[in-house]
């Protein structure tokens, strides 16, 4: 059957070279159409964000967008819903004083033709709510709530989906877009909440990494690209999953969530309530897992000694080169830093090595002092120490921008200075272990120390841990204190 709509009398407008329908200026004009025998009017009577425009036709109106509208998904509109019904036939409920005994209907059956559907919906229940009837009608699998009321009048659209639109691709359709590859395996409708339109659900497999899951049809259409694995939403367990790109981190998930490791990626934005690996504390704030990734840490209130990464990763490598090398060294250990504190000092050698972050290199929101104050201060602390028979191939700035083991170790391995100063090969140091100590707490350490030897005295445990003694005190109070709330 014929359907046309004439737009010819709608204003327009250049955009570049094209011209095309100005539907701001629209508003109010009348677009003559035919519409499988129904023929009339349409006015256009708002024009919103998006594309959006309000149709009218016949006291009915419709919200859609001007595509849609080219694409003649007036159906609705131009025939409305009750037209669209032929048959509805009440023939089996049974009857009590001629009227409908809708309480003893459970059961019955109800024939209709509405539009090019046949079918019968089926009772299941009635109840009444402040004096008013409401049944529970099931067709296809798919039960709907409606009022008696409702049901005589013919309104049965929603109860037998009629607002169920038909799927854009077939199972077999193969979707090759710029950054698509996707072959349709399976589709599925599934009903969303609070409205009356079933979601299309499709079941992809994507040409380009392998992976298979569902996706929306609205998605599929509207993303370029919707692959959720290409997309960095997911993972391909065993493949990239967190288990596999970084199992460390498996110990920071409670164990209700310990099942994303195999479906997340280790950037992935996802949020969780972690759990402190060192003392087992659950957070009470949530952290993304591409944070978390990031730190290495979630800064445990009840453990956390505030090292950093790198900091602690080169503590672990100078002990596996078995050199003295002091960290944050003391006023007495370097009577000369002040005002400054270093972060390594090695005393036999006379090497200082500076841990340079991410905030050494660029602006970094989070961080409270500017690029400028702290590169100043780089400046200042190297003259200083150069000053304090510091030679200039032993003040060593190593650049750890990025917590990450291949990252730090590049960096290690490429620092001339560095590696003139502790003289060793790449295969002498065992490098996972360098990471594995990252993720270690030394107040935590200490803790644990002084619990299974009640009688070593924070002097003796400061000797075993390469600390002064005020940290050990700093250590037991911190882990020993009453969990505070978290704010
Ligand atoms: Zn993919
Ligand atoms: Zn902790």
């Amino acid at each position: 059957m014929a359907r046309i709509l004439d737009n010819s009398n709608l204003p327009r407008k250049k955009y570049g070279t094209e011209e095309r329908i100005d539907w701001a200026k629209a508003v109010g004009c009348k677009i003559p159409f035919e519409y499988d025998g129904v023929k009339g009017n349409l006015t256009v009577l708002e024009h919103q964000k998006k594309n959006y425009i309000v149709v009218g036709y016949n006291k009915r109106k419709k919200r859609l967008r001007t595509n849609q509208l080219m694409e003649f998904k007036i159906r609705d509109l131009v025939l409305g819903s009750n037209q669209l019904l032929q048959k509805l036939d009440f023939s089996q409920i049974p009857r009590k004083n001629e009227r409908y005994d809708w309480a003893h209907s459970a059961g019955c059956k109800i024939p209709f033709v509405f539009y090019e559907t046949e079918g019968e919906l089926q009772i299941i229940s009635y109840q009444t709510v402040e004096g008013k009837g409401y049944l529970t009608l099931e067709y296809c699998g798919r039960r709907h709530r409606i009022r008696n009321i409702n049901l005589l009048n013919g309104k049965i659209a929603k109860a037998i989906g009629f607002f169920k639109k038909e799927y854009q691709y077939k199972v077999g359709d193969h979707i090759l877009e710029k950054s698509k590859d996707l072959t349709i395996i399976g589709q599925k409708y599934e009903a969303s909440k609070g409205s009356p339109i079933l979601r299309k659900l499709y079941y992809y497999h994507c040409n380009r990494c392998g992976y298979e899951g569902w996706v929306d049809e609205y998605s599929l259409c509207r993303y370029t690209r919707c692959c959720s694995h290409c997309a960095g939403k997911v993972a391909l367990a065993g493949v990239d999953d967190i288990a596999t790109e970084a199992p460390w981190m498996a110990d920071f998930f409670q164990p209700k969530d310990r099942h994303l490791i195999y479906s997340l990626r280790k950037n992935s934005s996802y949020k969780i309530y972690p759990v402190c690996p060192n003392c087992g504390r659950i957070r009470e704030t949530m952290f993304s897992i591409g944070t978390i990734y990031k730190l290495h840490s979630i800064g445990c209130p009840n453990c956390s000694d505030g090292t950093t990464y790198p900091e602690k990763f080169l503590t672990e490598l100078f002990r596996q080169l078995k050199r003295k090398v002091l960290y944050h060294p003391s006023r007495r250990q370097l009577p000369w830093c002040k005002p400054y504190v270093y972060d390594f000092y090695c005393p036999k050698t006379n090497v200082i090595v500076e841990i340079n972050g991410m905030h050494h290199y660029r602006e970094v929101g989070h961080y409270s002092r500017s690029l400028a104050q702290v590169q100043a201060a780089d400046r200042a602390k190297k003259a200083l120490a150069l000053q304090n028979g510091i030679p200039e191939q032993n003040y060593i700035q190593l650049d750890c921008r990025f917590s990450e083991l291949n990252y730090i170790k590049e960096s290690i391995l490429q620092n001339k200075k560095f590696m003139a100063a502790f003289c060793f090969e790449e295969s002498d140091i065992c490098w996972e272990a360098c990471e594995e100590a990252t993720m270690t707490s030394n107040y935590w350490n200490i803790y644990r120390y002084k619990q299974e030897h009640p009688t070593a005295t924070n002097k003796q445990i400061a000797e075993i841990f390469q600390v002064c003694k005020s940290t050990v005190t700093k250590a037991l109070k911190k882990v020993m204190a009453e969990p505070k709330e978290e704010k």
